[in-house]
């Protein structure tokens, strides 16, 4: 069996990297006048974190498709880290924002339309009440909140691999047994507020629910932020009994796994909990993102509801939250483009994919396995699928990441970051899906040893 020859990656590295400072020479040029007045030569900087080149300055997008400022095109894989799976330009998103323009952008005051969205989701999802803010992390936050208060404990537990946004309580990791941050500027007390313990490990997550401190349990569905990890059968419902028996509130994070399936995996699998988040502006590219609640959890929050200038309440909102632009873009994924036919597309296309990937592997004589999840697919560098984070990890190699996003980069297609897919829009046709494989088995070969 074969895999990765480094000496063959290192080479292809310096050959891909050079074409691909020649062919975006004009968005090298664009930095380096930005670098005057943004940090790295961007309005964000984890845009330039992201990568291990160059960051691309782009004119625009078309479906699937985005351009940069060479003129070259890219046909994205990456799809925004799930904030844009209906394609850059798509019809019903555009008609929704010119007609929130139209009413005027916000009122901070309803408009009946988030009565729809509200009830839209109760349908699909089961969870009967909601809250908009602008951002996964966001959600997150008001969602730890209300757990606090209503468990009157501190701490948050997560499984190692997750993700759940830039928010203190939970941007921590587990090494040598101890708890640190993966980033700078968390206060002291973060590490004292969270527990971590691998995914899939019933006993693990028993013996911390049973020290009778955790207010809340957070998860993603299946972990899609450390490439993907699945739960096994019966782990979730197991995890969310386990809450139950423990006082301890539960929380299904579908900011990515709600683009894997129509009403999320939480419909797909029928799962229980007592919150549920959802992101990314549901893939429209319109920031904004939601929490759903349980009818006990919701009847608690009414009677801890802030009044301006009274009693404390549960801290909650934002002056642009629930915006004109984020209630019509979501109404109009909801009913338009997020629909049981469309999903059933993406996840056949997916399919096609993850079975591509695989046949690559197979014929290069790679012991590897493709990653699969409806439209999600990812290369597994080892002959077993992961089981929890520590093992996902292990598939993370950053050069070979690197330098495949490099090759397809220069071959026009725009693969997903470090930590992802790659994943199929509803822009997607099967054409792209081949394209996609093509390049990918090119690489592939190029670089086996
Ligand atoms: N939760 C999950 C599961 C995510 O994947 C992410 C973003 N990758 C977030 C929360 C945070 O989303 P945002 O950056 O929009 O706040």
């Amino acid at each position: 069996m074969r895999q990765i020859n480094r000496d063959k990656l290192q080479r292809v590295k310096s050959v891909e990297l050079a074409a691909f400072n020649q062919r975006t020479a004009k968005s090298e040029a664009m930095l380096k006048r930005a670098k005057k007045s943004m940090v790295r030569g961007v309005p964000m900087s984890w845009m330039y974190g992201l990568y291990r080149h160059h960051s691309l300055y782009v004119t625009h997008g078309d479906g699937p498709t985005f351009f940069d400022v060479d003129g070259n095109s890219y046909l994205d894989f990456n799809v925004v880290d799930l904030a844009v799976t209906m394609g850059f330009t798509n019809s019903f998103v555009q008609r929704a924002m010119e007609q929130s323009m139209q009413r005027g952008a916000h009122f901070l005051l309803p408009i009946e339309e988030a009565i729809d969205v509200c009830e839209n989701l109760a349908e699909r999802t089961g969870v009967p009440f909601w809250q908009f803010t602008l951002t996964a992390s966001g959600a997150n936050t008001e969602v730890i909140r209300i757990a606090r208060t209503i468990t009157k404990r501190n701490k948050v537990l997560v499984f190692a691999g997750h993700y759940h946004g830039h928010l203190d309580d939970t941007m921590l990791e587990k090494a040598d047994g101890q708890i640190r941050p993966y980033v700078l500027g968390l206060p002291h007390s973060a590490a004292k507020g969270v527990e971590i313990v691998p995914f899939n490990d019933l006993a693990a997550l028993e013996e911390k629910l049973k020290q009778g401190d955790i207010a809340l349990v957070l998860t993603e569905p299946a972990l899609s932020n450390c490439t993907l990890v699945q739960p096994e059968p019966g782990y979730l419902d197991a995890v969310y009994a386990l809450c139950q028996r423990y006082g301890t509130l539960f929380c299904l994070d579908e900011a990515h796994n709600f683009s894997f399936a129509y009403g999320g995996l939480t419909r797909a699998w029928n799962l229980k909990s007592d919150f549920l988040v959802l992101g990314k502006g549901l893939g429209t590219g319109i920031p904004f993102a939601l929490y759903g609640m349980s009818k006990e959890v919701a009847d608690f929050v009414d009677a801890h509801t802030q009044i301006d200038l009274g009693e404390p309440g549960i801290a909650a909102g934002g002056t642009t939250y629930a915006n004109t632009l984020s209630i019509l873009a979501a109404k109009t994924a909801l009913e338009n483009v997020l629909t049981p036919e469309n999903y059933a597309r993406t996840n056949y296309l997916g399919r096609t994919l993850a079975q591509g990937l695989q046949a690559s592997f197979d014929q290069l004589e790679l012991p590897w396995r493709a990653l699969h999840l409806g439209p999600r697919s990812g290369y597994c560098l080892k002959p077993q699928l992961p089981k929890n984070g520590a093992e996902a990890y292990e598939s993370i190699d950053i050069e070979f990441i690197s330098t495949r996003k490099l090759f397809m980069a220069n071959r026009g297609v725009w693969d997903a970051m470090a930590t992802a897919g790659p994943q199929v829009s509803f822009a997607h046709t099967d054409a792209h899906i081949a394209q996609y494989l093509s390049a990918a088995h090119e690489f592939l070969a190029a670089i086996a040893g």
